[in-house]
């Protein structure tokens, strides 16, 4: 009888049993899914940035400020998808340094009003997840080295299963003859996918939702369907719809669906994972290229 009290009693008190989770802030909502893919019963994650709602235009509130405060890591998108993060840390008082997910990735410029930015949505390429993942695996383990093998072992189911997703769409999408491989979306959020997959995105702004979109900018995408007769239109999760229908309307095209660029979608529902909302953007796309 005593042997087995003792036996439970060190048993109960190994660390990895009664150790409290890391306490994770993610900035938002896809980036929050990923850590908490790899870093399961391991992690508790807040995200600052919620499902549909959108990371550009975010103004922090003082709850995310606490939730800061009292993080032990803080993951970010980084290439300048949040920029109002500095200035969080900063009022927090986090000491830590956040863990940018897109870390060693081949970013991509695009130059706006005359200036040169970097493109942060890479997580639109399931082939630069892979390096989110690698990234979160390796600052967990970094930060939790007792836990190594659950977070490796998690991160690699997890690279298959983003593996099979860009097979996938390699093989979807090239079915696709170039001329029909046209879409218009709410904003430049699809860049990494255009060049993965050689579709050609418009957008009636640009790689920030900041700025309203000029008449200009408008009538020339309403040009450009009269010219190459795309058929492809899309409302985003994060975007108001207005833009888009107007544009719809005015070229008596029918929209096409909701991708999901910025954010996942609510719990429960259609893209509410990273898998998913890949999956299904790939699909709506696909289908309304066909
Ligand atoms: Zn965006």
């Amino acid at each position: 009888m005593r042997f087995v009290f003792l036996t439970l009693i060190s048993l109960f008190s190994s660390a990895s049993l009664f150790a409290e989770p890391i306490k994770v802030v993610a900035s938002f909502s896809i980036l929050g899914d990923m850590v908490k893919t790899i870093g399961g019963e391991q992690v508790e994650v807040t995200t600052i940035v919620g499902p549909n709602q959108d990371t550009h235009v975010y103004e922090p509130r003082p709850q995310d400020a606490i939730n800061m405060a009292n993080a032990d890591m803080v993951f970010i998108n980084g290439l300048g998808f949040e920029g109002w993060i500095e200035r969080l840390a900063e009022a927090s008082g986090f000491k830590g340094k956040p863990v940018v997910a897109t870390s060693g990735l081949r970013s991509f410029e695009m130059e706006e009003k005359g200036k040169v930015i970097d493109d942060p949505h890479a997580w639109h390429n399931p082939d630069n997840a892979l390096i989110y993942v690698k990234n979160i695996k390796k600052a967990l383990i970094a930060h939790d080295p007792e836990n190594k093998e659950l977070y490796e072992k998690r991160a690699l189911d997890y690279l298959h299963q983003i593996k099979d997703i860009s097979t996938w769409a390699r093989k979807e999408l090239s079915q696709l003859k170039p001329p029909l491989k046209k879409v218009i979306t709410a904003h430049d959020a699809f860049g990494y996918m255009a060049r993965a997959y050689n579709i050609d995105f418009m957008a009636p702004v640009g790689l920030s939702t900041e700025s309203e979109p000029s008449a200009k900018t408008i009538a020339n995408i309403l040009k450009q369907i009269r010219n190459t007769g795309v058929r492809a239109i899309f409302i985003e999760n994060i975007s108001n719809p207005r833009v888009i229908q107007q544009i719809s309307k005015e070229a008596g095209v029918q929209g096409s669906g909701v991708l999901y660029s910025d954010a996942l979608s609510e719990p429960g529902t259609v893209a509410d994972t990273y898998l998913k909302l890949m999956r299904h953007n790939i699909s709506t796309l696909v289908k309304a290229m066909q």
